[in-house]
């Protein structure tokens, strides 16, 4: 297998994010909004208060739209019935209000739900809701597609499309909410426990989105996520892992998925510009607040990063980062040349592991039958979906 041509800003240049920061259509999903006018669902808390008392509002009005938008997951201002009519016309006129619109729902035989999201640009992008006893977890998408072009990932396949808004960003959990409440699968305003941005995109190509997003979604007025059950997983965007370790307490998930230089730089093409000991650097000097620990995601892939040494390998990595592995048998993408290995060898290479003292565990296959596991996700008729060429005349 050839190595993929790195994303161009992604491994050369003196900016590794510079000429993917501001892609073509970012633009677009701005003027489909409202030419030059806030997203309501977009402001931080300081920006509502400002346009409220720029409107000649007191400011618990402020509060009030704060609960409105981000508590109650409202889906238009028509709702927010306790605000004066004349204060939701004024925002009606002078601001935005991103609505994302439920495009499809695919439920598994494991109570895994896939919906597809469609933006006001016409995008679509995928949550993943997983319900167990515990916890419900929503895999949040950060991007339309990817840049960073991992050779075994469908969202991979389909190159960066555009960035996700920061109101895209949280309406997802809002909609996902008032979905899984609609479908009795918990109480109002938020049966959701749990975030891992997991799903399409690198969220930390996307950091000042991804960061206001955060904001909101931990804050008191809004869902009020506990930053304990926030992960951000990352491919290895090693300067923005130290400004989030910096700038936010949220979790964090590193998808190492190789032991050596040379696998990682043909599995992901980030590693040619970070590679593992510049990665695994950031991970030891991540602030570790209150037993806080990374979670290395390592895809197993069939002859290529799955041996017995590859284990020992990955164990000595390890050393001395406060840190559990999650193994993920490779989902079958097909097209892109990888398999999964015998559940033996999975076995086996997680026993490696706990014998060598390293937290470890195999994760659960979810959702694989409506192609909602990871790496799985990819824009439904979009480049890089396998049922696009089934559909063609
Ligand atoms: N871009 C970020 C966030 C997406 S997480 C990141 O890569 O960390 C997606 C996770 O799914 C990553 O850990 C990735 O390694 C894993 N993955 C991608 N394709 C996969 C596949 N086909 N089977 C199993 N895991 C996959
Ligand atoms: Fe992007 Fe993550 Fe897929 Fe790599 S694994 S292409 S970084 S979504």
């Amino acid at each position: 297998m050839s190595a993929p041509t790195p994303p161009a800003g992604i491994t050369g240049g003196p900016d590794p994010l510079e000429g993917l920061a501001a892609p073509q259509e970012a633009a677009a999903a701005a003027s489909a909004l409202a030419a030059g006018r806030p997203d309501l669902r977009a402001l931080p808390r300081e920006g509502l208060a400002t346009l409220v008392a720029g409107l000649g509002q007191k400011p618990f009005r402020a509060r009030q739209l704060q609960r409105w938008l981000h508590r109650q997951g409202a889906a238009s201002l028509d709702e927010m019935t306790d605000l004066p009519k004349a204060l939701r016309a004024a925002l009606a006129a002078s601001s935005g209000l991103t609505t994302l619109d439920r495009a499809s729902e695919q439920v598994s035989s494991d109570g895994t739900i896939k919906w597809a999201w469609r933006t006001a640009d016409g995008k679509l992008v995928e949550s993943v809701y997983m319900p167990e006893t515990d916890r419900k977890t929503l895999c949040v998408s950060s991007q339309v597609g990817c840049a960073i072009g991992c050779t075994f990932c469908m969202t991979g396949t389909m190159g960066l499309v555009r960035h996700l808004t920061a109101g895209e960003i949280v309406d997802q959990i809002h909609r996902a909410n008032r979905r899984i409440v609609e479908l009795g699968g918990g109480p109002a305003p938020r049966p959701l426990t749990n975030l891992v941005f997991m799903g399409m995109g690198e969220p930390l190509h996307n950091y000042q989105a991804l960061t206001a997003a955060l904001a909101l979604l931990l804050d008191e007025d809004g869902p009020n996520f506990s930053h304990r059950h926030v992960t951000v997983s990352t491919s290895g965007l090693v300067p923005m892992m130290r400004r989030l370790g910096q700038e936010t307490q949220v979790k964090l998930a590193v998808s190492l998925n190789a032991t050596t230089d040379a696998v990682r730089d043909r599995l992901m093409p980030i590693n040619r510009r970070w590679p593992i000991a510049e990665l695994l650097a950031a991970c030891r000097d991540f602030p570790m607040k209150q037993g806080r620990r990374i979670t290395f995601e390592y895809v197993l892939l069939d002859g290529v990063n799955d041996s017995d040494e590859d284990a020992e390998r990955l164990a000595r990595l390890l050393r001395g980062i406060p840190s559990k592995v999650n193994l993920i048998a490779y989902n079958d993408n097909p097209g892109l040349g990888f398999r999964a290995p015998p559940a033996a060898r999975v076995e086996a290479f997680h026993q490696r592991l706990c014998d060598r003292l390293i937290t470890a565990v195999v994760r659960k296959n979810r959702g694989s039958d409506i192609a909602a596991a990871c790496g799985q996700l990819v824009a439904p008729g979009g480049r890089g979906d396998p049922r696009r060429g089934a559909a063609a005349p």
